[in-house]
Order: structure tokens, then C-alpha cells, then sequence
């Protein structure tokens, strides 16, 4: 008999309101990529990609192979780009399974389009253009960032031609057989800061490349660059498709993001339960390292969440978890399957009773916000952190199901 310590609850309603309320902020014809990579960042791949097609996503987003396994072999089978890198010795699988790569070097693309012949068959890819982020992508900025009125004309010059060397890359890799491009991407570095001028310059070094692409008759079907910060905040980057990934778990990218521009409802709330209640006298000792010790007799809560579960233990001594409609104060070290709390002020704890740690209990609440910020984090790694030790249950318009 399944009797789960930790659950994460994920509310499909949320998934389907959020795709929802995010497609109103863009333009009917762009498409709509549900990023599902990290076990759709820690709340199940196959439930939340099925949930969000359903709900009018177009297209999947994955950073690895793997991952894509998972969707088909569900049966899932919306296009799906794949954001990571991808061995030539893969490119049977990536056709297998009828996904789209993604490029950003001749030689690599000279590499999969042999590959890919070598089976008669041809791949599906996008290339990535990097315009400021700086981790992979056809850099097409060969320009220094620092600011200089005599050298603006120079600086100018520098830009088209590093453009014109990408252009003509682009071309040499639309040459080649066994590929099949015909897409292109950018992915922002800030557009979740406040400060908007970085990523209005990577917009518009995407939109001259772009234009200078058409200008050479070379037709890319889908453009894009939005993550869920472009979305929200920068309507000149919605293009062809958006790639939605922490706004469609009904979380915002940063704490500089206005959250009045869209409301989202936050998908996933964990749980666990009391499983021993002791009285301690003060001066008693808490967990691994003894770096919590009693300041007077109370009563201290065993709860079965620990690092493995991804809880971080940098919790330790420092959070809260919700129980009976309190805050209680996390004590001592977080160990890899247990953590204490102590529910000294808090009246009739049992064995048994329900602990939030991400939600709403009464009428407290923990987002994954507040425990980002008190280990110095963004809520991206506390939702994705998750182990598969922790069940994941899925509620769909009041149905229950594991
Ligand atoms: C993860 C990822 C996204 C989604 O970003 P969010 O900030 O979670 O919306 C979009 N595009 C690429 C290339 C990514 O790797």
C-alpha cells in the first residue's frame, strides 16, 4: 500500500490557466512552446506536457535525449526542440523519434548532416544565434560592450560584418544534405532585470540578423526568443513562438518582474507529515553537528524531508514549515531523509499530521519564492530540485490521480 511521506501536489488546473493567460500576451499566429526540460522543472514531463498541449501549447521544449524518450514513449507527439547538445552518434535516435535539434556550428552541423546520411534520412534542426547570452550559439556580436561615442561607426561595421560571417555560415549549413533548417533561435542573459537596455540590444541585434537573413532570400519558418521574461515584458521579442518554462508553473522569473501584468497561479505545492512528536527538555541537543540546542523545554516535530528528497540543507536552521496553520521554525541540520522543526508554540501536533513546505495551510502560505530567497536561490532550483523520491499527484478540475 502506497503511503507517500513527501508529496508534490501539482494542480493541472494552474498548468492550463497559466498557457492560458500567458498565449493572451501574445500575438495569434506566434506559437506557444510549453519547456517541459527537468521533468517539466521538477513537476512531472508527461502530465504537464499532455496538460499543456491540451491547453494550446504548440511545441515542447527539452534540454536532453532523455527527456524526449520520456514524451514519445507516452506518446506524445507534438514537435519537440531539443535545447541541448546532441552527439552525431545521436542523430539516429533525434530522427527516431522526430525531433528537432538544435545547431550552432558549421562543423557540428557538417557532423549530423554525414550522420544523418549515412541512414538516408534527414534531421530536423534550429539553429541558436548567441546575441548576448554567452553559453552556446553562433556568436554574431564580435563586438566589445564598452561604450565609446568615436567608436560607434566602428563598432557599427564591426557588428555587420560579424552578421555578414553569420549569414553566410547559415547558408553554407542550409547547403548541407541531411539537414533540414528551419528555424532560428536567441535566448536572453537578463530579461528578468530590471534594467531592460541588454536585452532590447540582443532584440535588435536578432531582428537585424534576421533582416539580413531575408534580405539574402533565406526563408527560417520559426524565429524566436522569448523565454518566460521576454514574454512578460518585451513584446517586440514574441516573434514566431515563445518558450514558456518557469511562467507556466505559475511562477515568476524574478522578483523585478511586475507580476501585475499577468496573474499566474502556482502549480505545485509539497507536503509531508508529522512522524514523531517528542518533548525535549532545554538544552537538548537537534540533529547532525548539535548546531541547534534547545533554549527552554518545548516540543520538537520529526518530518521525513530531506536533501535527497532535494530540499535543500541549506535549510537547516533557517526556514519554516507549515503545520496546523502555523509557521514553525526548522531546527537544526536538514539530513538527507529527515529534518526537525519545533512546534513548541504551536498546539496538539500529532504523528500524522500534514506539513507544507511549498503552499498554503490555513491561511499561511510558503512560496517557492520565500524559500528561494532565504537560501539565496531563484525558485527555478527549489521546484526543479526535486528527486524522484518525491511522489508527484495530479489533480485535474477536482480529479485525483497518482
Ligand atoms: C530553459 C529555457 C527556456 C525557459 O526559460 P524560463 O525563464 O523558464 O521561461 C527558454 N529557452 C531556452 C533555450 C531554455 O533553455
Amino acid at each position: 500500500m502506497e503511503y507517500p511521506l513527501v508529496k508534490a501536489c501539482i494542480d493541472l488546473d494552474a498548468i492550463q490557466h497559466n498557457v492560458q493567460h500567458l498565449k493572451q500576451m501574445i500575438p495569434g499566429q506566434s506559437k506557444f512552446m510549453a519547456v517541459v526540460k527537468a521533468n517539466a522543472y521538477g513537476h512531472g514531463a508527461i502530465r504537464v506536457a499532455q496538460k499543456a498541449l491540451k491547453s494550446g501549447a504548440d511545441w515542447l521544449g527539452i534540454a536532453r535525449l532523455n527527456e524526449a524518450v520520456e514524451l514519445r514513449e507516452a506518446g506524445i507527439q507534438a514537435p519537440i526542440l531539443m535545447f541541448g547538445y546532441i552527439h552525431p552518434s545521436q542523430v539516429r535516435v533525434a530522427v527516431d523519434l522526430d525531433l528537432v535539434i538544435t545547431v550552432y556550428e558549421f562543423e557540428m552541423a557538417q557532423q549530423l548532416s554525414r550522420e544523418a546520411r549515412r541512414s538516408n534520412k534527414y534531421v530536423k534542426a534550429h539553429l541558436k544565434v548567441d546575441t548576448g547570452m554567452g553559453r552556446v550559439g553562433m556568436i554574431i556580436d564580435k563586438t566589445d560592450k564598452k561604450p565609446s561615442c568615436q567608436a560607434a561607426e566602428k563598432q557599427r561595421e564591426i557588428k555587420q560584418s560579424a552578421r555578414k560571417k553569420a549569414v553566410k555560415e547559415i547558408k553554407k549549413i542550409l547547403r548541407l544534405p541531411g539537414i533540414d533548417l528551419n528555424g532560428i533561435y536567441t535566448h536572453f542573459a537578463a530579461a528578468d532585470s530590471k534594467d531592460k537596455t541588454y536585452t532590447q540590444m540582443q532584440i535588435d541585434l536578432f531582428t537585424s540578423l534576421l533582416e539580413d537573413l531575408r534580405k539574402e532570400a533565406v526563408d527560417l519558418e520559426v524565429c524566436h526568443a522569448a523565454n518566460s521574461a521576454g514574454i512578460i515584458r518585451f513584446a517586440r521579442s514574441h516573434f514566431d513562438m515563445v518558450r514558456a518554462g518557469i511562467s507556466l508553473y505559475g511562477l515568476y522569473p524574478s522578483f523585478e518582474v511586475d507580476q501585475s501584468k499577468v496573474a499566474l497561479v502556482p502549480a505545485m505545492s509539497l507536503t509531508s507529515i508529522v512522524t514523531a512528536v517528542r518533548n525535549v527538555p532545554k538544552g537538548f541537543y537537534v540533529s547532525y553537528g548539535r548546531t541547534h540546542k534547545t533554549q527552554k523545554p518545548t516540543r520538537l516535530a520529526s518530518i521525513p524531508v530531506g536533501y535527497a528528497d532535494g530540499f535543500s540543507r541549506l535549510f537547516s536552521s533557517n526556514g519554516t514549515m507549515l503545520v496546523k496553520g502555523y509557521k514553525a521554525p526548522i531546527v537544526g541540520r536538514v539530513c538527507m531523509d529527515q529534518t526537525m522543526i519545533d512546534v513548541g508554540d504551536i498546539p496538539d501536533v500529532k504523528t500524522g499530521d500534514e506539513v507544507v513546505l511549498i503552499g498554503s495551510q490555513g491561511n499561511k502560505t510558503i512560496s517557492a519564492d520565500e524559500l528561494a530567497k532565504k537560501i539565496n536561490t531563484i525558485n527555478y532550483e527549489i521546484v526543479s530540485a526535486l528527486t524522484s523520491r518525491v511522489e508527484r499527484i495530479y489533480s485535474d478540475s477536482g480529479s485525483v490521480s497518482g
